[in-house]
């Protein structure tokens, strides 16, 4: 390190001892080169700074984030299997014992089939959320234009379902990891359709401008809005505004897109009018070449 630090260096880095006590202690040690007129390194500042407790915290931290993974994988794969089994089973005995069934029992069965395949959904999104940030794939160029063509395609039977209109064009192509960003952009537009009151029509606009640092995009709709008190809590892991019976949703969409956006080194906020619809922009950083 000094000799890197002689070279014109400067130096950051930890270092793990075991004192006299036989006790580990993590150091971080900064080696600051000082300069002449003439660009030649004349000295080295060094400085060390015990930091155990940042290490051993920054450790816990990890371990917990990998059992936290670990746990998400594992309960959803486990509970997939199972899950399928109750509903597969709900079906039979409603296909082949209906007729001998009253209309509260088969009503009863119906709540358990929906209740089964909204905890599908929720392992889903529960793996989704867990696994953002775990893709070591590089960044890519993406064409959102494209990317928002392939996600209406994809959502087309619920779109015409709703008569949803979504406008855009000449979205931009950007440096990102393509999925994750697809997953923001696919959030969004879920919750533009759904958000609204009943027998509207969706429409949705999706914009993007361009700053010096920044692309910043729009997503906006004519939904039910959102009330300012909520405006940051939305974002929050399973927040949700209502109930199932009048919106269905596990409350993690918007945690996903958060933690992925961060990730990015990005924002993502909303603004909104009750009853007149909200508008949720994000911002990707361009990268520096
Ligand atoms: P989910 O849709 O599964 O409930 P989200 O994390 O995507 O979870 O959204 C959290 C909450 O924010 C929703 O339950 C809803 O109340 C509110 N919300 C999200 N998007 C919109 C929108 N476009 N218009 C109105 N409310 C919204």
């Amino acid at each position: 390190a000094f000799t890197e630090a002689r070279n014109g260096k400067l130096l950051q880095y930890e270092a793990t001892y075991v004192n006299a006590f036989g006790k580990i202690i993590t150091i971080l040690f900064n080696l600051k080169p000082l300069f002449d007129d003439e660009g030649s390194v004349i000295a080295i500042i060094a400085e060390g700074r015990p930091i155990q407790d940042i290490a051993d915290a920054r450790k816990r931290l990890q371990q917990k984030n990998e059992e936290l993974q670990q746990f998400a994988t594992l309960a959803s794969h486990d509970l997939k299997e199972p899950l399928r089994m109750v509903k597969s089973f709900m079906q039979l005995l409603k296909k082949n014992y209906a007729p001998k069934l009253d209309d509260k029992a088969n009503k009863y069965i119906d709540f358990a089939v929906d209740g089964a395949e909204r905890m599908t959904v929720f392992i889903k999104d529960l793996l989704a959320y867990s696994n953002t940030g775990s893709d070591e794939i590089p960044k890519e160029n993406v064409d959102t234009q494209l990317l928002v063509d392939d996600i209406v395609a994809m959502q087309k039977a619920v779109l015409q379902e709703k008569h949803a209109r979504i406008m855009y064009e000449n979205l931009p192509t950007i440096v990102a990891h393509k999925t994750p960003l697809a997953l923001v952009l696919q959030n969004l537009i879920n919750n533009a359709v759904k958000y609204q009151p009943s027998n509207s029509k969706p429409v949705i606009s999706i914009t993007a401008q361009e700053t010096k640092e920044n692309w910043q995009f729009a997503i906006k709709d004519n939904g039910i809005g959102i009330e300012e008190q909520y405006l940051i809590k939305i974002f929050d892991l399973f927040k949700r505004l209502h109930n199932n019976a009048e919106y269905s949703g596990t409350g993690m969409g918007l945690a996903t897109c958060k933690k992925i956006i961060q990730q990015h080194g990005g924002n993502i906020w909303a603004t909104s009018k009750v009853g007149e619809g909200s508008t949720f922009y994000f911002t990707f950083i361009k990268p520096t070449f």
